[in-house]
């Protein structure tokens, strides 16, 4: 780690990602002559490129607005650059590294042809007017397009960039090109894109529960679920959950909590989803939706059997881990990427809650993605079903994988499984093996 650290000097959140997959494997990489040699993680742990590039645009008024843009080619041994873009003022170089690493041990996952790149900017899409977002959006297309390719680097959302942003990315790529054929993913249904991509992760997330519950002998129905943020992927996983049968007792968002210790009700998650959707606060909910909300708050002191951090990276610390523990909560699965600080992480495994990584339970989005990529390459389109039931069988697929490789050798009691430590050790065996098979790249 240390000469990893001096390269990568003050990128915490990069190093934090690294540190996390370097502890779990590391003893696997010695113990194999080919892997020592070939240097796996040294090498995993340098990106194949850091793009940084100025993005100008013009504003309502004609003024002149600079934001900074980058794209993180992580690695394309196991197919084209995939991972989505991020548009959020904390949006840094570290911030889009870490993402990048992680998303090519997610996406080796999935057993599907994908590489891992993440990239985006400091741009904040929250209080721009439509024709400013669609400015900013072609500009930042106009530069990243030298870059990109169906068969190069496929791009996708994250936070901040959804179906309208892809939509106006999706324009400027054919602008630019003159190729209708889409470098990027989650695009609106009309205009070449999957049905669920939406609904993908967070639909993903749940089914992945689903199989840990079911490894455990239990099921989700009448589990009470904490859930943090308010996106696509925190609504999304409520939905699936309500229908499922389980109570969802919270969701959030960074100024406060909602709580619900009676379930939200279908009515309430409807209106904050269409608040959401029109940009507008959730704090002031009618009395009929039937939710708490309290300011500074975070959903970690509700009771509840699963917690599903959704928001964003490190929301959850030690004492909020700590919090769950306390509360009786025995499952905790990522829909954010790398929510939880190594020292929560830590807390739960040593209280024995089943903590699956984002880089697994996260996985249904760009698993969708891939089926889009596929579909568009095919020119035909699957219906919902198809996909649903693609997904689903994916999500249990990498469940699987991990639990085969978390007991592997070890003659620990089947309920026990460290699902960190599985999903990093699958990962790195699919991607070791083709560093070895590829040679000096
Ligand atoms: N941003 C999503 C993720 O973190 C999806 C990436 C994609 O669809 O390419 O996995």
């Amino acid at each position: 780690m240390s000469e990893i650290a001096a390269w990568h000097a003050g990128e915490e959140e990069y190093l934090q990602a690294v540190e996390e997959v370097v502890r779990a494997v590391i003893t696997v990489e010695k113990a194999d002559a080919q892997y020592t040699a070939a240097r796996v993680l040294r090498r995993l742990a340098e990106p194949d490129r850091v793009i940084a590039f100025r993005v100008e645009w013009a504003d309502d008024k004609g003024e002149i607005r600079l934001n900074r843009g980058w794209r993180v080619q992580h690695s394309n041994l196991m197919g084209p650059y995939k991972g989505g873009l991020r548009f959020h003022p904390s949006v840094t170089r570290s911030i889009l590294k870490f993402l990048a690493f992680e998303q090519t041990f997610k996406n080796s996952l999935t057993d599907l042809p994908l590489g891992g790149g993440k990239g985006g900017s400091d741009f904040d899409p929250s209080g721009h007017s439509d024709a400013e977002i669609m400015r900013f959006c072609q500009a930042f297309m106009g530069e990243l397009v030298r870059y990109i390719g169906p068969s190069r680097d496929v791009p996708a959302g994250d936070i901040g960039v959804g179906t309208r942003e892809i939509g106006y990315l999706a324009a400027a790529y054919k602008r630019a090109t003159g190729e209708a054929e889409g470098a990027i993913t989650g695009k609106a249904l009309c205009i070449g894109g999957s049905e669920l991509r939406v609904e993908a992760t967070g639909y993903g997330l749940v089914y992945f529960v689903c199989a840990m519950l079911a490894r455990a002998g239990e099921e989700i129905e009448g589990k009470r679920v904490a859930i943090s943020g308010k996106g696509n992927v925190a609504r999304h996983a409520a939905r699936k959950a309500m229908q499922l049968g389980a109570t969802v007792v919270s969701l959030s968002d960074s100024s406060g909590l909602i709580a619900a210790e009676d379930g939200l009700s279908v009515e309430a998650l409807d209106w904050i989803t269409a608040r959401a959707d029109a940009g507008q606060s959730v704090d002031t909910p009618p009395k009929r939706v039937g939710f708490e909300y309290l300011p500074g708050k975070k959903p970690w002191q509700i009771e509840c059997d699963i917690a599903l951090p959704c928001a964003t990276q490190n929301e959850l610390d030690a004492d909020d881990a700590r919090a769950l523990v306390e509360g009786g909560c025995r499952f905790v699965a990522e829909g954010a990427n790398m929510p939880l600080t190594n020292k929560a992480a830590a807390v739960l495994l040593k209280a024995g809650v089943l903590h699956a990584p984002g880089k697994a339970s996260n996985a249904g989005g760009v698993v969708v993605s891939a089926l889009e990529m596929r579909q568009n390459a095919a020119f035909r389109s699957m219906p919902a079903e198809e996909v649903d039931g693609l997904l689903r069988d994916i999500m249990v697929g990498i469940h699987r994988l991990i639990c085969e490789e978390a007991n592997r050798g070890t003659a620990k009691s089947t309920a026990e499984v460290d699902y960190v430590r599985g999903a990093n050790i699958a990962a790195y065996r699919r991607l070791a093996r083709a560093v070895v098979d590829h040679g000096l790249i």
